[in-house]
C-alpha cells in the first residue's frame, strides 16, 4: 500500500476551518456575507462571552430549501456559482462553498431555515461535524444560524483567542462596517443581552454615519460626493472594456486625528477590503497634515 491517504472530509472540513475561521468576528463575517448573499434587509447578530460560547445570526433572506439546507455543509456545495466562467460574473460576497462545513466543524451548530417557496422550514444540527438532528420545523422565512462552543473540540485553537471585549471588540468592528456598506438595511448586535448597535434602513450614506456615529463625527466629516471616471481595462473582452468607477464617501477634516488606520473604511462593490496600496494612498494624502507617526 502507498504512503498517501485521501483525507476524510471531516479533517478536510476542520483544515479548511483554521483559514476561514480564526476567530469569532470571522464566523460572523461569513454568515453576515451568507445573509448578505441570500438578499436579507434585516440581520440580528447576538453573541455571548466575545462569540465563544454562543453567535446567532438571523436574517430574513430567501432562506434553504429544504434539500439545501443539509447540502450546504458538503465541502464545495455552494448556489452562487456553477461553473469557472462564473468566477468572472461574481455578484455575491461567497462562493467557495466552504464557510459552512468549516464553520460545523469546529462548533456545534444548529440552522434553522425557511424558503418561502416550501410549506415547511429545516432544522439541521451539526455538532463537531457530525449531523445529529435533520428534521422539519415550523419557521418564519429566513435564516437563523447558531454556532455554539466555538473550538471546542480543538483546544489548540480555542487557546488563542483573547479576552471577551478583545473578541467582541473584533464582532462590533465587523458589523458597523458591513451596516455602513449596507444604508437600506437594518443590522442590530446584542452581546450578553445588551445592545451595541440598531439601525434601521435609511436612504443615504449620511444618514447611516449619523446613526452609528453621531453628529459630531458627521459634523467633522466632508462628503466627497460622487465621482464617476471611465477607465479602459486592457486586458477584458473587446465588450467590456470600458468600465466606469464610481468613487463616493466621506473623509475627515484635517483638526480630525486617530492614531490607527482603524477608523478606515473601504469597500468595493459592497465588500469590505483592506487594500495596502488604498491605505497608503489615503494616508498619505494626509501626510503633511498629521503629526510624525500618525
Ligand atoms: P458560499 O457562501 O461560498 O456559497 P457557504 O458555505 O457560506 O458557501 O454557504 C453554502 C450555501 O448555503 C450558500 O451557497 C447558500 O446557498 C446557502 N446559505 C448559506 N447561508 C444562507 C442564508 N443565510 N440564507 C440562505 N441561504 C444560505
Ligand atoms: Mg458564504
Amino acid at each position: 500500500m502507498g504512503r498517501i491517504r485521501v483525507l476524510p472530509d471531516a479533517v478536510a472540513n476542520q483544515i479548511a476551518a483554521g483559514e476561514v475561521v480564526e476567530r469569532p468576528a470571522a464566523v460572523v463575517k461569513e454568515l453576515l456575507e451568507n445573509s448578505l448573499d441570500a438578499g436579507a434587509t434585516s440581520i440580528r447578530v447576538e453573541a455571548e462571552s466575545g462569540g465563544r460560547r454562543l453567535l446567532r445570526i438571523t436574517d430574513d433572506g430567501c432562506g434553504m430549501l429544504n434539500d439545501d439546507a443539509m447540502l450546504a455543509f458538503e465541502r464545495h456545495a455552494t448556489s452562487k456559482l456553477s461553473n469557472v466562467k462564473d468566477l468572472f460574473a461574481i455578484a455575491t460576497l461567497g462562493f467557495r462553498g466552504e464557510a459552512l462545513p468549516s464553520i460545523a466543524s469546529v462548533s456545534r451548530l444548529t440552522l434553522e431555515t425557511h424558503a418561502q417557496e416550501e410549506t415547511a422550514g429545516a432544522v439541521v444540527e451539526i455538532h463537531g461535524g457530525k449531523m445529529i438532528r435533520n428534521e422539519p420545523a415550523a419557521l418564519a422565512n429566513g435564516t437563523i444560524i447558531t454556532v455554539r462552543d466555538l473550538f471546542y473540540n480543538v483546544p489548540a485553537r480555542k487557546k488563542f483567542l483573547r479576552s471577551d471585549q478583545t473578541e467582541l471588540a473584533h464582532i462590533a468592528s465587523l458589523v458597523t462596517h458591513y451596516s455602513l456598506a449596507h444604508p437600506d438595511k437594518s443590522f442590530e448586535l446584542r452581546h450578553d443581552g445588551r445592545e451595541l448597535l440598531n439601525v434601521t434602513p435609511v436612504e443615504t450614506l449620511r444618514e447611516r454615519v449619523f446613526q452609528v456615529f453621531g453628529n459630531q463625527t458627521l459634523e467633522d466629516l466632508i462628503d466627497l460626493g460622487a465621482h464617476e471616471k471611465e477607465m479602459l481595462v486592457p486586458d477584458a473582452a473587446e465588450e467590456d472594456r470600458t468600465r466606469v468607477f464610481l468613487l463616493r464617501g466621506f473623509v475627515s477634516r484635517p483638526q480630525v486625528q486617530k492614531y490607527n488606520r482603524n477608523s478606515i473604511y473601504l469597500f468595493v462593490n459592497g465588500r469590505l477590503i483592506r487594500d495596502k496600496l488604498l491605505l497608503h494612498a489615503l494616508t498619505s494624502a494626509y501626510h503633511n497634515l498629521m503629526p510624525a507617526g500618525a
